[in-house]
């Protein structure tokens, strides 16, 4: 038993849907204890455990971030700018996705991109590759490699991109997927996603081999892009006239509580409607959003529907993998519209909220007994600047928003998948 001492914080429950005092719990004085990777006990020090203990002082410990929606290949062109998503895309993502043809250069970007998460504090996440059958199963060996929580998936694309960009065959693109699928999916902590990167690059037929590999592993995560850009809406409209956007992926199965959409940014009421019967969940991506220029995110509009959602970086796009940063940029977007968040919806979004997005929250995402201990300890200090912040908080709140509004990497002093460091600034 490893007892960790400090200040303890955890979303609980969805603040949206529950009162929001009791959404979450915290000890000022609080720990954590840990046995067997999992979560023992929180609560007051006075009452922890006999065990090994491990004193954080005045640091904060809380759940590590979960990042619904990025791109693994797109580390190194983050602000790339000018030109809104299907630009963007030509210009730069395609590019850019080509050079994982080279190996050497998958696995170096590989390395850096899960040691830039777990640095960030992000310790699980839905992931992105390119359409390149060798480059994602290194993605996934270097998630293994540092026993990071990761749903990864090849992306499937057979038209509207550049030649060398594109699947051979529907066909092909299917058979790479499953094996892939049938390699690493449940090993570990490692899970499957099927990964079409949107309507408009994916022929009907390769849409129909999507569904067919989801239909033979219904437990298999979809992850795509829907509803980004008004530009991206007009397109779907021409290649699939007879339905809406949403529908087209409900036409080919690819609808279910293990789906994730990214974006969402655009959907109308029927397809809001359709997404909550089919129990599909929606990545908001704020900082993509903004710097893409793609639009406003009507946050309430989509939980009013009953829609799941989850907070995402979505880097290349998203100019930072740091969650603090993308709890920042919602606020902002919600701000805006009129909505003002609590810190303490902020944090749900990007942690538990986060994990029941991607179907993870019985195993993670809170400090419940039970769950994986997948934690941090966050320096209140780490900066001058949040030191001075942290000094004159008056409440829990505000200490919290003084972190997600100051907060970024050097604030995440230790992260911890499953009782394991996987990463410390004390040591890099
Ligand atoms: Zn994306």
């Amino acid at each position: 038993m490893h007892v960790y001492r400090g200040r303890v914080f955890t979303p609980v429950a969805d603040p949206f849907a529950h009162d929001v005092s009791t959404s979450y719990r915290y000890f000022e004085h609080g720990f954590v204890a840990v046995q067997d990777g999992r979560i023992a006990a929180i609560g007051e020090r006075d009452n922890a455990p006999e065990g090994e203990t491990v004193d954080c002082g005045d640091a904060l410990i809380a759940p590590g971030f979960i990042d619904t929606h990025l791109h693994a290949p797109q580390l190194e062109m983050i602000g790339s700018y000018g030109g809104h998503l299907l630009e963007w895309l030509n210009r730069y993502t395609f590019p850019t996705e080509r050079k994982f043809e080279d190996l050497e250069h998958a696995r170096r970007v590989a390395r850096a991109f899960y040691d830039e998460l777990l640095r960030n504090g992000t310790l699980a996440a839905l992931v992105f590759s390119t359409i390149h059958y060798e480059a994602t199963d290194i993605f996934f060996e270097e998630a293994e490699r540092r026993g990071f929580r990761g749903i990864v998936g090849k992306t499937m694309m057979d038209r509207h991109a550049p030649e060398y960009l594109l699947d051979k065959s529907p066909r092909q693109s299917y058979e790479e997927s499953r094996a892939l699928l049938e390699k690493w999916h449940g090993r570990g902590l490692l899970r499957y996603a099927i990964t079409p990167r949107f309507a408009p690059t994916s022929t009907p037929e390769q849409l129909e081999y999507a569904g067919q590999l989801k239909r033979e592993f219904p437990d298999a995560w979809v992850h795509t892009h829907i509803s980004e850009n008004t530009n991206e809406v007009r397109w779907v409209q021409e290649l699939f006239p007879e339905a809406e956007y949403a529908d087209v992926y409900d036409h080919y199965g690819l609808l279910d509580e293990k789906t994730v959409l990214a974006h969402g940014v655009w959907l109308t009421a029927e397809e809001l409607d359709l997404l909550s019967r089919r129990r599909a969940r929606i990545a908001h991506c704020p900082n993509s959003n903004l710097f893409l220029g793609s639009g406003l995110f009507p946050l309430h509009r989509v939980l009013n529907a009953g829609v799941v959602v989850g907070l995402g970086s979505d880097i290349g796009a998203g100019t930072t993998p740091s969650m603090f940063n993308a709890m920042a940029d919602a606020y902002k977007v919600q701000q805006v519209q009129g909505v003002s968040l609590s810190p303490f919806h902020l944090w749900y979004l990007a942690t538990l909220g986060g994990a029941c997005a991607l179907s993870l929250d019985a195993e993670t995402g809170s400090l419940e007994p039970g769950k994986s201990a997948d934690f941090l300890v966050l320096d209140l200090h780490a900066t001058p600047l949040l030191t001075i912040r942290t000094a004159r908080a008056s409440s829990l709140e505000d200490l919290l928003a003084g972190l997600i509004f100051m907060g970024d990497d050097r604030a995440v002093s230790r992260s911890f998948i499953a009782g394991q460091l996987v990463s410390s600034r004390d040591r890099s």
